[in-house]
């Protein structure tokens, strides 16, 4: 039997196709060189597996069940909409599957002091609650603008013990987080380490937070069959820098005959700076360590993005993401602002679930994929986290339907 596309993906020099590998100041060659060997020796260790194995099920909640979503089916009045609910991990959102795995793995290599940037707040809060629960110091980097935007979450952060570092330069966002905690980072290399927050960055990040998400695929092929007794004919998932979309992805990868759509915000519109479709609307370029599709302003920087919801607004795309995408693998969907609006409340209103603005994206795709297919296919979607985080920002921009006074 031929190998699986996840072993034999990405080759030794974290190549996915053209896109992917390592473009990082000498430095950080020895540390990174480091991660990636620590890696390769825990992953496949009985100790690491049950201790993960553990976690999940006993901390985390795992397994996140199916839901089918008649209701939302019903209204949309073509194929059936289920929902892998990922919102149901603890602290709200897939993030977590990475992040006690990263940790676990700084454990297990000696260091006391994890580091990473955060732009909502929402792999800042995961990691930080890691890291508590293993007793390892957290400190996270956070531009300005986002302390004063994203206030639950850092309040949130601290209260976990974390340390927040507010990025101060630039446009004082997640670009200038990332410098921030990459700065703090190289000074402290022998004895912390870097968690990066989605499947983006140098070789192994990309690789190893795909291989922690993966659980979401595992458990949703299993879990489907016991619905359909099937696979599921589509799967959709957001995507910002890919991780929850590369983790039930995982599942059915091998499966040709299960679409799979990584949808991306078309926020207010096609101009730059209106959108964060990268995948749709970006070129070939090396941004943060790792080559991928990325959208570009007219010096070849990263362009400025936007998308209504923050944790999805990333102007390049996860390197397996551009590959998959390049060989045809997967399909990209798109949902603007007001779709994903009126998906966030349809689904709460609908179903009883009240989704983050993120996974919003997702579901607003689905019901518009959901309306063109018959109704004997089925479309299972990521709900990659819950939508507390979003109800202010969105019952002061865009009024409550049908609300009862
Ligand atoms: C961070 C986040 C995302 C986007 O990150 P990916 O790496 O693309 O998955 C999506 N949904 C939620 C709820 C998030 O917190």
């Amino acid at each position: 039997m031929g190998k699986s596309y996840l072993e034999s993906h990405p080759d030794e020099n974290g190549y996915f196709g053209r896109f992917g590998g390592s473009f990082i100041p000498p430095m950080l060659e020895k540390p990174f060189a480091d991660i990636t060997k620590a890696y390769e020796e825990i992953k496949n260790s009985p100790a690491f597996i049950e201790e993960l194995k553990y976690v999940r099920k006993h901390f985390q909640g795992r397994p996140t069940p199916i839901t089918y979503a008649k209701n939302l089916t019903t209204h949309c009045g073509g194929a059936k909409i289920y929902l892998k609910r990922e919102d149901l991990n603890h602290s709200g959102a897939h993030k977590l599957n990475h992040c006690m795995a990263e940790v676990i793995l700084a454990k297990h290599m000696g260091f006391k002091k994890v580091i990473a940037e955060t732009g909502a707040g929402q792999h800042g809060v995961a990691l930080a609650t890691a890291a508590a629960y293993f007793g390892l110091e957290c400190e996270i980097h956070m531009g300005e603008v986002d302390i004063a935007k994203e206030h639950p979450n850092v309040v949130r952060m601290k209260i976990l013990g974390a340390k927040v570092v507010p990025a101060t330069h630039g446009l004082r966002t997640l670009k200038e987080a990332v410098d921030s905690a990459f700065e703090s980072y190289v000074s402290q290399a022998d004895t912390a380490i870097y968690c990066i927050g989605s499947v983006v960055g140098p070789h192994p990040f990309p690789m190893m937070v795909r291989d922690f998400q993966s659980i979401i695929g595992i458990e949703s092929r299993e879990q489907f069959f016991e619905h359909e007794d099937n696979l599921p004919n589509n799967v959709v998932a957001c995507v910002g820098g890919g991780s929850n979309a590369m983790g039930i992805f995982a599942g059915f990868i091998d499966d040709k005959e299960v679409e799979l759509y990584g949808v991306e915000p078309m926020g207010k519109g096609e101009k730059l700076g209106e959108h964060s479709a990268s995948l749709t609307y970006g070129s070939e370029g090396v941004m943060h360590g790792f080559n991928s599709v990325m959208l570009k302003d007219e010096k070849g920087e990263p362009a400025p993005v936007y998308s209504i919801a923050s944790g999805i607004d990333y102007p390049s795309v996860g390197p397996e993401q551009a590959h998959l995408n390049d060989i045809g693998r997967t399909k990209v969907g798109l949902c603007n602002d007001t779709q994903a609006i009126d998906a966030f409340y349809k689904l709460s209103q609908l179903e009883g679930i009240i989704p983050a603005l993120e996974s919003a994206h997702a579901v607003g795709f689905a019901m518009q994929l959901a309306k063109q297919l018959p109704k004997d296919q089925t479309i299972l979607v990521n709900l990659s986290g819950r939508g507390d985080k979003d109800i202010d920002f969105v019952v002061e921009n865009h009024p409550i339907p049908n609300a009862k006074f």
